[in-house]
């Protein structure tokens, strides 16, 4: 499937006249892949998980976002592939459309595929049909490895994921870092002050 072919849908769901998120048709990918995690204040406030593979953007809704402690697992739902531009994304999205609310960028930074070695090496592509991811983040917020396991059937719309922290050095039980940092890691807005811009 081609780059193009597999951002059909995230393009099928916006009017792009309307909605100032990007088409799709810039940045291509650098060396390094790359996460991002966007906070989202839509109808249902959730935080979106965002993994470079294969030229587009695998994401996850999280509705209670990412936790540093290993003993939490949070629900993250399967959604469509985004272009790789939209990583560097913050805005209000109107409220009248396909995922309207504010945006900001509330981590990024490089990841690591950690499923290279021993008997379950698999490259990105494949730990994604597999159902079962496991990456070490290096961002300003979240560092260390995270897993990623579906417990849905594959190919059911949409489909149901776990996001949990790995038991590194990087695990914490006591951060709250989806409360207690809440600035972009971009332009130390939070979704509030991006709510407040649009309405004055
Ligand atoms: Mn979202």
């Amino acid at each position: 499937m081609s780059d193009q072919d597999k951002l059909a849908r995230y393009r099928e769901r916006r009017d792009f006249d309307r909605s100032p998120e990007p088409g799709g048709d810039g940045r291509a990918a650098d060396d390094d892949p790359h996460f991002v995690i966007q906070e989202h204040a839509a109808s249902s406030h959730h935080f979106d998980f965002r993994l470079e593979v294969a030229g587009v953007l695998a994401s996850w809704a999280v509705p209670k976002g990412p936790s540093t402690d290993p003993s939490e697992r949070r629900l993250a739902i399967r959604t469509e592939d985004h272009p790789l531009d939209y990583a560097d994304f913050e805005g209000a999205i109107p409220e009248d459309e396909y995922g309207g609310g504010a945006v900001i960028v509330w981590d990024r930074g490089p990841y690591r595929n950690l499923r290279t070695e021993g008997e379950e090496a698999c490259d990105m592509t494949g730990s994604l049909e597999d159902g079962f991811v496991k990456v070490f983040l290096e961002g300003e917020k979240l560092q260390g490895g995270f897993a990623l396991k579906r417990t849905s059937s594959a190919g059911d719309d949409p489909e149901r994921w776990l996001l949990v922290k790995m038991d590194d050095d990087h695990a914490d039980a006591r951060r709250r870092p989806v409360r207690t940092q809440r600035e972009s890691v971009l332009s130390d807005r939070t979704v509030d002050d991006i709510e407040t811009e649009r309405e004055e």
